[in-house]
């Protein structure tokens, strides 16, 4: 979740790090994010800005993230110690600095990103097809990954099954997800089935669940396991069953010879697992 850190946090944290290390040092910003950091910090605590590592008595980050740029940097300058304003307490956490918003307390902390991206690839940022791109990006981006914003608990509303406990199946499920080893897009369907265990759900849910699970970084085995646990688990359904068929553009798109392969996966449990008329009832019923 996005959090926009104030100026007086920021000044607050420079104060507290100058109050542990001595006076007139000098300090060096890991580019891009510990560059402004450097600039308050040799500021506030009479020191100088280098622009080489060798030369900084401590090099300075913005925020730890992952850690590993601290540990790129304390590998090559062991001696040198390595300092960051925050660190990142949940992963999942989205911090932005004052220094990325802009007097109109526009954030452009997200566009940043695709902007990057646009040049590494080549682009030119500022020619007029191009202009708007990375807000675009970010919008898309935002669709296309905002599973991780719904809880697919929250889609489950269960009914009294009245008895009933035969399959429950909704087929040709529409697909689109994305690979989490390339980030290209995977496209294909979903068969979702299950057999109540006293309780029901709204049909439209299964395909639901699918959605929620599929907007995010995924791999297509693990969608398939995550839906029929969630309905194992919260419908105490006697099976669950989720086959998938799809299309995988890391594959089509990078040329090694296999463009017209689909991969399929099948998750099962319960009864769809330990029973085979189960089993073959269902692939019958998803043939026809
Ligand atoms: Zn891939």
């Amino acid at each position: 979740m996005k959090r926009i850190i104030t100026n007086e946090e920021v000044e607050k944290k420079c104060y507290d790090i100058c109050g542990n290390i001595r006076d007139g040092g000098n300090f060096y910003g890991v580019p891009r994010g510990g560059i402004a950091p450097a600039y308050l910090l040799a500021g506030i605590c009479k020191g100088g800005v280098v622009n080489r590592p060798a030369e900084a008595d401590y090099i300075i980050d913005d925020l730890i993230d992952s850690g590993s740029t601290r540990d790129r940097y304390t590998k090559l300058y062991p001696t040198t110690p390595f300092i960051a304003l925050f660190e990142k307490t949940d992963p999942m956490e989205w911090l932005v600095f004052p220094w990325e918003v802009t007097e109109q307390g526009h954030d452009t902390s997200a566009e940043d990103i695709p902007s990057r991206f646009l040049e590494f690839i080549g682009e030119d940022l500022n020619r007029d097809g191009l202009k708007e791109t990375p807000k675009r990006m970010i919008k898309a981006w935002k669709e296309i990954f905002s599973g991780y914003e719904q809880n697919p608990s929250d889609v489950i509303k269960t009914f009294e099954s009245d008895g009933y406990d035969q399959i429950v199946l909704l087929r040709d499920i529409e697909l689109y997800s994305m690979c989490e080893h390339h980030a290209l897009p995977f496209v294909g369907r979903a068969h979702v089935a299950y057999i109540p265990g006293g309780k029901v759900i709204g049909i439209s849910k299964l395909a639901r669940l699918i959605d929620i699970f599929s907007k995010r970084l995924q791999i297509q085995e693990r969608i398939g396991d995550q839906v029929t646990s969630i309905l194992m688990n919260e419908l105490n359904a006697q099976g669950a069953a989720c086959i998938i068929e799809a299309d995988h553009f890391c594959i089509r798109m990078r040329g090694v010879g296999k463009q017209h392969s689909t991969m399929v996966t099948s998750s099962m449990k319960g009864v769809f697992l330990t029973k085979p008329e189960a089993r073959s009832e269902l692939l019958s019923l998803i043939r026809t």
